[in-house]
């Protein structure tokens, strides 16, 4: 039997045995409505509340200030820009964001040009970074919202966001952070970092599927989009996903005892696994920042061949890795980012995302480096992209590693 070696973690995590349990008895035995005036409904809103006192630990949010649940990092987006939007159109009516942003803000964005908003989408750098002489440029008494992301899952890079912060707060603009790829990872803290709005997401703390949250910093004003029973003090009706809402504290309290360790873990093993698979591989490269990335992100590209055909050879292999984002992955199309990056669409197309996980081990890791340069070669002999110097030299060549160009 082949074994299987998960290392698409940005794309879905398992949920934590941990958070199972403490889920269970809220989906199996004490169905209790939160809105309910009896015991048990009672003990519903009194798990809502430690749920919500748990994400609060998390990210160093003020009591009080508020935490509101959704169905995913998606809608939280969507309530934090269109929310904005909506609220503030009197004072101004442009947003700024970057080119990388994920699709569930790029999305709100450019749905809100239609409605009469000006957004500007700032450049990235090489490595994915923010332009912040741009941004101060682009910042005008009209900019009501700026929307940054703390780190982009396909590149791993992490943005400068005290410094972003320090900018936007020079201004009335609110500052929305969508933090799903970042937090668990790295340590968040709304306060310190002077964060208004932030994103977050369940599944990326090994919490369950379809649950998120909006933290809005005590004073911000948000309209509601979802109306209905007022729930979530009006901001967001309908009842709460009460067995999913306690598996996501779970998730977060985890998170907060054990994420310090478990990063420094997996900065160890993705430094392992970048460095064995571009020491050895000619033509080969990272994607994002060596340094400031996700402790869990090997973002690599491999000249003349495609993201797709590894993704097959890899999963024979018994090994799931991604391309991008999952999100996109339907499309074939490389993703926004690498564009914006500035990656010719060969160059994107070799793209190969790994991303490492709680159950992911030293050996898993030795495992890929070990398969991965054979790989590399069978394709690269079989591909139409390889020049045929090259291709000469990678037959000639077979037992050892090409040079990589200067
Ligand atoms: N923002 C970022 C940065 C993401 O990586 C993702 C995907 N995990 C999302 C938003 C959307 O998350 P979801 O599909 O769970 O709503």
């Amino acid at each position: 039997m082949v074994r299987r070696i998960y290392l698409d973690h940005a794309a879905g995590r398992p949920v934590d045995t941990r958070v199972l349990k403490a889920m269970t008895p809220y989906a199996k035995l004490r169905l209790g409505n939160p809105s309910s005036v009896h015991s048990t409904g009672q003990e519903a809103r009194q798990a809502i509340e430690q749920a919500r006192t748990r994400i609060s630990k998390m990210i160093n949010a003020k009591e009080g200030e508020l935490i509101t649940f959704t169905s995913g990092a998606t809608e939280s987006n969507n309530m934090a820009i269109k929310g904005v939007a909506y609220r503030h159109k009197n004072r101004g009516a442009h947003i700024i964001t970057s080119s990388i942003e994920h699709m569930s803000v790029l999305n709100p964005c450019k749905f809100l040009m239609t409605k009469g908003f000006k957004v500007t989408f700032l450049p990235v750098d090489q490595y994915g970074f923010v332009n912040l002489e741009s941004l101060k440029r682009e910042l005008t008494n009209d900019t009501i919202l700026v929307s940054i992301m703390y780190a982009n899952g396909e590149i791993g890079t992490i943005q400068p966001i005290k410094e972003i912060s320090q900018i936007v707060h020079g201004t009335d603009a609110y500052l929305h952070v969508d933090a799903t790829a970042a937090n668990g990872q790295i340590p968040i803290d709304v306060g310190k970092e002077n964060i208004d709005l932030l994103t977050i997401s369940s599944n990326d703390l090994y919490g369950p599927q379809g649950v998120g949250a909006l933290y809005a910093r005590r004073g911000s004003r948000l309209e509601p989009l979802v109306h209905g029973g007022g729930q979530e003090r009006g901001l967001r009706s309908g009842t709460e996903n009460l067995s999913g809402i306690v598996g996501f504290g779970k998730a977060a309290e985890l998170v907060s005892e054990e994420m310090s360790t478990e990063s420094e873990r997996l900065r160890k093993l993705r430094d392992k696994l970048i460095e064995g698979l571009l020491h050895p591989i000619p033509y080969s490269f990272l994607n994002g920042h060596s340094a400031n990335r996700l402790p869990n992100n090997a973002a690599v590209r491999f000249s003349f061949i495609e993201g797709e055909s590894l993704l097959l050879d890899l999963d024979m292999h018994g090994v799931a890795a991604s391309s991008g984002s999952a999100c996109t992955a339907k499309t074939l199309e490389p993703s926004h980012v690498m564009g914006a990056i500035g990656l010719k669409h060969e160059e994107a197309h070799g793209s190969l995302l790994f991303t490492l996980g709680k159950r992911n081990t030293e050996e898993e890791v030795n495992y890929v480096i070990q398969i991965m340069p054979n790989i590399v070669k069978r394709l690269r002999e079989m591909s139409p992209l390889t020049p045929s110097e090259l291709r000469k030299t990678v037959q000639r060549e077979s037992d050892g590693p090409l040079q990589k160009p200067t």
